[in-house]
């Protein structure tokens, strides 16, 4: 079954997401433009998508609340006529050393990262089956399978989605619905621009393409995992790091 163009991202505002919500406009999805706290931000890209001909409605919930994914894709399925695909892209770190984590930064990067994406597909791919045909991705990380120091939350979290990626590919394979995961290592945006210049030198050192990525290349490779052409791809993580991680 040909998966219906309207897709839900979520952290659409900013950064990966926002490049994301672009892309799959100009390759002529609808798309529901998800928030946090920038709902300018997002009405920006939504008046970006509109100017390219498609759709777009602004949606906006705090994932770091456990109540807030509930509603979110109901939203979008019928804001939009149906949702073919779901893009789990909103995240945050909260970077700190072990001994030092605070409970609430494990629990909100835990929460964020993980338990909204678990929430958010739990509620899409119902659908999904139903139509036979839907496409989830869900944006996991390098450090995920890395495991940097100063990450155990956001290592754990992005490790789960990965786990977590390939436990429901393989419920749903069959019913015409794939998962994916994509692991980006250092993208240019607001997260990395955080980061103490040392730390981001730091990176830069052990990137084999000697740079780092761009929001718009991690769009590229989603849209594609959400095309037709993806069909057979599904339960697989895809790193796109410039050669960071072996394989
Ligand atoms: P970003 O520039 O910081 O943008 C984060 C996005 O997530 C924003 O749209 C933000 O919405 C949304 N968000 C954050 N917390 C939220 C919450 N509690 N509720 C709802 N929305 C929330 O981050 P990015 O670099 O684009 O990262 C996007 C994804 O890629 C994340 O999952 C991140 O872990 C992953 N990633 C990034 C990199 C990188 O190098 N940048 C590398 C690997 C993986 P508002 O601004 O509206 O609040």
């Amino acid at each position: 079954m040909t998966v219906p163009k309207t897709a839900l991202v979520t952290g659409a505002s900013r950064g990966i997401g926002r490049a994301i919500a672009l892309e799959l406009a100009k390759r002529g999805f609808d798309v529901a433009v998800h928030y946090g706290k920038n709902r300018e931000k997002a009405e920006e890209v939504a008046a970006k998508i509109e100017a390219l001909g498609r759709r777009a409605l602004v949606l906006g919930a705090d994932l770091a609340d456990p109540e807030a994914p509930a509603g979110l894709v109901a939203q979008a399925e019928e804001g939009l006529g149906g949702l073919g695909v779901l893009v789990n892209n909103a995240g945050i770190t909260r970077d700190n050393l072990l001994i030092r984590m605070k409970d609430e930064e494990w629990e909100e990067v835990l929460r964020t990262n993980l338990t909204a994406a678990f929430k958010l597909t739990r509620e899409a791919v119902k659908r999904m089956i139903r139509r036979r045909a839907g496409r989830v991705i869900n944006v996991a990380s390098v450090s995920g399978i890395l495991g940097p120091p100063g990450q155990a939350n956001y290592a754990a979290a992005k490790a789960g989605l990965i786990g977590f990626t390939r436990s429901v590919a393989k419920e749903y394979a069959r019913r015409g619905v794939t998962v994916n995961a994509v692991a980006p290592g250092f993208i240019e945006t607001d997260m990395t621009a955080a980061l103490p210049e040392a730390v981001q030198k730091e990176y830069l050192a052990q990137i084999p393409a000697g740079r780092f990525g761009k929001p718009e290349e991690v769009a590229k490779l989603v849209a594609f995992l959400a095309s037709d052409d993806a069909a057979y791809i599904t339960g697989q993580t895809v790193c796109i790091d410039g050669g960071l991680t072996p394989h």
